[in-house]
């Protein structure tokens, strides 16, 4: 009996109620700190405790989930906690690709994947010397935008560099990267592919609320110039949004392109879950700054479907429980090992 795995964060809960209502064992790696929170939730059947979630890579974690026939679902915590060799030694099967996980976690390999798949990127800037207007300075890594902070020249990117440096955050210019910031309305859309059906789904879209940049707006500008703290971009919750029509179309396009483009750079491609991150211009035109090449927390919110999910699918159908309908079809069909690495 297959069953289903994650880390105990993120969007573990949705995860593993869908894999529950698809009929699978549910298990979640659980920090000892956070086991009362997951207790809580009768769809798990199954607690895996750690100190730390590195402990997936041991012999006796390993040998458990192997003995389950489990599957990992990656998240954005796996990402940020650890690095991509770390986790292209996982020896458990992963869902999707986790080749491709390298190429979130890279800024540089993240920039390639989504020029070549012919989005609107944000310019990015070889060295703080080049800042000439708004730019954003971020860290590499799923890093949830803590630590991120905006700068208009050089000089006030020393600054807020070095008070980054001194709280232990960074290291330096190495660990940032600099991007021109693009105004609009932000958006982050949630698609899945299946490589069963070779069909992508838009499944949602959401917005994130980011402390404290998004505080910043309930304040008067007199007080927000007296400030002396540098806003973070760290997300604390989503909100759902709902497009035009109109802009269906492309969002479609766009979530093709970058399917096609992930099948001929970083084989076997996109399987599964993924979210290009971004902003709408005044003529709705989407500047992608960002891409998670696995579910967002964003999906969370879509738990009984989403207002696109609920056009594909009669029956209420979240991301986690799209993946483990996948996994499902994928055993019916013995093609498995199409949709995991
Ligand atoms: P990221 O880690 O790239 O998803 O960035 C975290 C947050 O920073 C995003 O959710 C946006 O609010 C903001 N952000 C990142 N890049 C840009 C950009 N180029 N222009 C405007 N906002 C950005």
């Amino acid at each position: 009996m297959t069953s289903i795995t994650t880390l105990g964060s993120h969007c573990a809960l949705q995860v593993l109620k869908g894999a529950k209502d698809e009929g699978f064992d549910t298990i979640l790696i659980c920090e000892k700190k956070r086991e009362k929170l997951y207790r809580r939730f009768g769809f798990i059947d199954e607690l895996v405790l750690v100190d730390s979630f590195n402990e997936i890579t041991n012999q006796q974690c390993t040998s458990k989930l192997k003995d389950k026939d489990a599957i990992i679902i990656p998240h954005g915590t796996l990402i940020s906690q650890m690095s991509s060799s770390e986790i292209e030694s996982i020896t458990i099967p992963i869902f999707g690709n986790k080749w491709v996980l390298r190429w979130e976690s890279d800024r540089n390999m993240k920039e390639k994947l989504m020029l070549e798949s012919k989005l609107n990127v944000p310019k990015s800037l070889a060295s703080p010397k080049e800042i000439k207007s708004l730019v954003i300075a971020k860290r590499h890594g799923a890093a949830g935008g803590k630590g991120y902070f905006l700068a208009t020249s050089e000089k006030e990117y020393i600054r807020k560099r070095d008070k980054l440096v001194t709280e232990g955050l960074i290291k330096g210019d190495d660990d940032l990267y600099l991007q021109e910031y693009a105004f609009g309305v932000s958006a982050y859309l949630q698609y899945f592919y299946s490589p069963l059906k070779n069909e992508l789904e838009f499944f949602g879209v959401d917005r994130r609320y980011e402390s404290d940049i998004d505080g910043l707006g309930r304040i008067p500008a007199p007080q927000q110039m007296e400030t002396d703290t540098i806003p973070s971009f760290n997300v604390i919750g989503n909100s759902p949004l709902v497009l035009r029509e109109s802009l269906l179309d492309e969002v479609y396009s766009m979530g093709e392109r970058f399917v096609d483009t992930a099948k001929r750079l970083v084989a076997p491609g996109m399987t599964g879950p993924f979210c290009l991150e971004g902003v709408y211009d005044e003529n709705g035109k989407f500047m992608t700054f960002e891409f998670s090449a696995r579910i967002v927390a964003g999906t969370n919110l879509y738990v009984d479907g989403s207002p696109y999910s609920d056009l594909i699918y009669n029956e209420p159908m979240s991301m986690g429980r799209r993946i483990a309908r996948e996994i499902k079809n994928a055993k019916n069909e013995n093609r498995l090992s199409e949709v995991i690495t």
